[in-house]
C-alpha cells in the first residue's frame, strides 16, 4: 500500500489534459495512479518503517509518532 501526495492545481490540470471530470471519484483514482508513476519521489510506503520518518511530516520516527498507540 503506497500514500501518494497529490496537489491541487497539478489535479486540475491533469483532469483538464484527460479531459476527465475532477468531480469523478474514477478521475482522483487515476490520478493517484498517474502520480505514483510520475512522481515516485512523492509516494510513502504504508505502513512507514518503524524508525523511518512519520507520514505526518512531523519530522519525528514513525514509532515516537503516528506509530504509537494512544495512551489511556
Ligand atoms: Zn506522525
Amino acid at each position: 500500500m503506497r500514500m501518494v501526495t497529490g496537489i491541487l492545481t497539478d489535479f486540475q490540470a491533469y483532469a483538464q489534459r484527460t479531459g476527465s471530470d475532477p468531480a469523478n471519484q474514477k478521475t482522483r483514482q487515476n490520478y493517484g495512479e498517474w502520480r505514483a508513476t510520475a512522481h515516485p519521489d512523492q509516494t510513502l510506503l504504508w505502513p512507514p518503517a518503524r524508525n523511518g520518518p512519520c507520514w505526518c511530516d512531523s519530522g519525528r520516527e514513525y514509532k515516537k509518532c503516528c506509530g504509537t498507540p494512544a495512551k489511556n
